[in-house]
């Protein structure tokens, strides 16, 4: 046999072979252009890049050390989105009423169901600036309902704020706050339990053992503070960084966690239902504070690159880069370099091919089951659902659902995406020729106004409406806040829509996306992003002066690759090993890049 079979050979390559090696694919800088679109570096020497060479060249970095490509325009569609926390700038959380024509109209009848945990979502105590117009001055991001089954705390009625509580750790550390030290115990096992489904930074722990390509880093991170978050810090700190923490996100925090690393030494300032002031206080805690200075910057919305921007610019002059995750901070990022006020590389974690893969299709094929079956109960076996959008979010869902039985009909404005929907065995409809029919509405298409009023005054009694794309705008939700329509909230992120001849729909999450809103998100997706965050965080940071300037970055396909392989022995895959004759022939090196830049 010409072909060699390793196992899972690309996984035992020694982190710091990927990190700083020579054969370092070229970074891809991506700036949006004027229309939205991005402007992507490609490396015409890479090897296997077809991407045409332009004529506006770019010197190259220093020789052997991942030279700068020739400027490629390409026309690349700007990936939509990643999970966790996708917000749509118009989504106000609060009860617009307003008539389909624009107008505002007099309340619908509402009855709403007060439930403990929506009790709990804001501290109590009173902030300088309270909680007037959350939505609007923080973050979209920031005030976006996280999973509600993110956090399994807080049975506990402690009114009393973090803020006013003195509290120290069992070593005497009292440089966090965060809702209960007491329950480390309970947040250590939750991070066990996600070290299982996070095996790349496990591995990176181990692979880095002996060398600390982190030895000096200080970290000030901004993001969900669960289990998951936790792996990933606690890698990060094996691997010789310093951090100090804050949530991204006022109710995704998951209080027992926050204990267990603040009983782990780490420096967290978080806790569920923080309120504004709480929110901004915390990030400031992170960075301001005496003899401890960050020297990288992770970031999961784009706040705390915002906060440090306006409140302590001279911080850049030691900070080495950023790494955003967000697509909302990821465009804050691609702004800030537009108008030249990118003081640092910033590494865009959001958009590399591994993160995209696993967040649209796979964790939205195993997320959409969970979603709805925590809100409704419903079986699906034999149940009609329709799909708008046969995307990658598409695509996941249809199959979940086909293969749980149900009848599945897909429509789509794309004809190549159409086919492919029609050749995977789903029938292709326009919305109007099964709305009536229908169990199950769910909207994928990254689209606005998808499902209009009509749709909603066709579909049948207990017709289930939900939405999986990036923002709340698929449904349109506003038309249904009229006065002959009464509203019911049955149970958190559900409510039930009643017409007046007493024909009601079931719509979850307002909208909202229901995966985010009314599920948990596998850990093995996470882990994908953790690890991509680590790794950028690493090259980042390790990366030679002149790699890269103060622009928006790519990871290098050569460590998106090593992401990838870093999961497989979980697998036990075996990945084949390409022969010298192969890899001339394709015109690869034989350890990767095995892609093009522009490979999606
Ligand atoms: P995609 O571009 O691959 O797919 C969207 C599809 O919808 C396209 O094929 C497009 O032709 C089709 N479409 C557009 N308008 C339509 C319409 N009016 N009717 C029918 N089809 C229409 O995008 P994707 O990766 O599948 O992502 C879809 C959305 O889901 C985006 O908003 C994305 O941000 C979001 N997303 C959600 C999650 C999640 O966890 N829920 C994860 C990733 C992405």
């Amino acid at each position: 046999m010409s072909v060699q079979v390793v196992a899972a050979k690309m996984a035992e390559v020694e982190l710091k072979d990927v990190l700083t090696g020579k054969d370092l694919p070229a970074e891809s800088p991506v700036t949006p252009t004027s229309e939205g679109k991005n402007l992507i570096r490609n490396d015409p020497h890479e090897a296997g890049s077809s991407a045409a060479t332009s004529p506006t060249a770019e010197p190259s970095a220093k020789a052997g050390e991942g030279s700068l490509g020739l400027l490629t325009p390409n026309t690349a569609k700007m990936p939509q989105g990643s999970a966790m926390k996708r917000t749509d700038p118009q989504q106000n959380g609060g009860e617009a009423f307003v008539n389909r024509d624009g107008t505002v109209a007099e309340a619908p009848r509402m009855k709403k169901i007060q439930f403990a945990d929506q009790k709990q979502e804001f501290n109590k105590r009173p902030s300088k600036i309270g909680r007037r117009s959350l939505s609007r001055s923080i973050s979209q991001s920031s005030t976006d309902s996280y999973s509600s089954a993110a956090s399994y705390t807080d049975s506990s009625d402690d009114e009393t704020s973090p803020r006013d509580k003195q509290q120290k750790n069992s070593k005497g550390n009292g440089d966090f706050c965060i809702k209960n030290i007491k329950q480390a115990d309970f947040g250590r096992r939750e991070i066990e339990i996600a070290e299982q489904e996070m095996p790349a930074l496990m591995a990176l722990r181990k692979r880095a053992q002996g060398e600390k390509p982190l030895a000096g880093a200080k970290v000030v991170g901004c993001t969900h503070i669960t289990a998951q978050t936790a792996v990933l810090m606690e890698t990060l700190s094996a691997l010789g960084a310093q951090c100090r923490w804050a949530a991204c996100n006022i109710y995704s925090t998951q209080n027992e966690v926050a204990a267990a690393l603040a009983e782990g030494g780490f420096s967290v300032f978080a806790w569920k239902g923080e309120s504004e002031d709480d929110f901004w206080w915390c990030i400031d805690r992170c960075v301001n504070v005496e003899g401890w200075q960050p020297n990288m910057i992770l970031d999961d919305g784009g706040d705390l690159t915002h906060w440090i921007y306006k409140k302590y610019p001279n911080m850049f002059k030691k900070i080495k880069g950023i790494v955003e995750e967000s697509v909302t901070g990821v465009h804050r990022l691609y702004q800030l370099s537009k108008a030249g006020k990118l003081c640092v590389p910033a590494m865009n974690v959001n958009d590399s091919v591994t993160k995209q893969k696993f967040d649209n299709l796979y964790c939205c094929r195993e997320s959409i089951l969970d979603g709805l079956k925590r809100t409704t109960d419903v079986m699906f076996g034999g149940k009609q659902v329709v799909v708008c959008g046969y995307g990658e979010v598409g695509k996941g869902c249809c199959a979940a659902l086909k293969a749980m039985g149900s009848i599945v009909y897909v429509t789509e404005i794309d004809p190549i995406c159409a086919l492919q929907a029609c050749m995977d065995g789903f029938r292709l409809v326009k919305l109007n020729e099964v709305i009536r029919q229908v169990d199950i509405v769910i909207t994928c298409t990254g689209n606005k106004n998808v499902v209009v009023r009509e749709n909603l005054d066709r579909m049948k009694n207990g017709c289930i409406v939900c939405n999986m794309g990036h923002s709340n705008t698929e449904i349109d939700v506003a038309s249904l806040r009229t006065p002959e329509l009464t509203w019911e909230r049955v149970r958190s992120q559900v409510d039930h829509v009643i017409w007046p001849d007493g024909k009601r729909i079931v719509l979850l999450a307002e909208g909202r996306l229901l995966n985010l809103s009314c599920s948990t998100v596998p850990t093995f997706v996470l882990s994908i992003t953790a690890t991509t965050q680590a790794l950028a965080l690493i090259e980042l940071y390790n990366a030679p002066e002149g790699r890269y300037k103060q622009d928006v970055y790519l990871l290098p396909k050569k460590m998106d690759e090593y992401v990838a392989s870093l999961h497989l022995p979980t697998f036990d895959a075996h990945l084949t090993e390409l022969t010298d004759e192969q890899a001339k022939y394709l015109g690869l090196n034989k350890n990767g890049p095995f892609k093009p830049n522009y490979y999606r």
